[in-house]
């Protein structure tokens, strides 16, 4: 009878912590709202907005650098900012851009 290998024995069965994979995380979190609009939304209204840069996405030259000559056509650029002057508020800290009221 030895003792040392009963003492063994018992070692190697005792409990193992088993590695368990840890859960994957639950993306299921949906978004409340878009942050920009959908292509073809009505221009002026309350779907035409860009959440990111708080303009009218119709609007928004940080979007759609497309529109940047628009603005520079009428004057309304801010070079120092690379924004229209109407959008800038560093320039305009008092400017507030309101998005339209949702049509029910
Ligand atoms: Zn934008
Ligand atoms: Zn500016």
């Amino acid at each position: 009878m030895s003792l040392v290998l009963a003492f063994l024995i018992a070692c190697s069965t005792g409990p193992t912590a088993p590695v368990a994979p840890a859960p994957a995380p639950a993306a299921t979190a949906a978004p409340a709202e878009a942050i920009h609009a959908d292509a073809g939304v009505k221009p002026g209204s309350h779907e035409d907005w860009c959440a990111e840069h708080a303009v009218p996405e119709s609007q928004c030259t940080q979007c759609n650098t497309s529109l940047t000559a628009a603005f520079k056509a009428t004057d309304d650029w801010c070079d120092e900012h690379g924004l229209p002057e109407s959008h800038c508020k560093k320039c305009n800290p008092e400017l507030k851009i309101e998005r339209p009221a949702k049509i029910q």
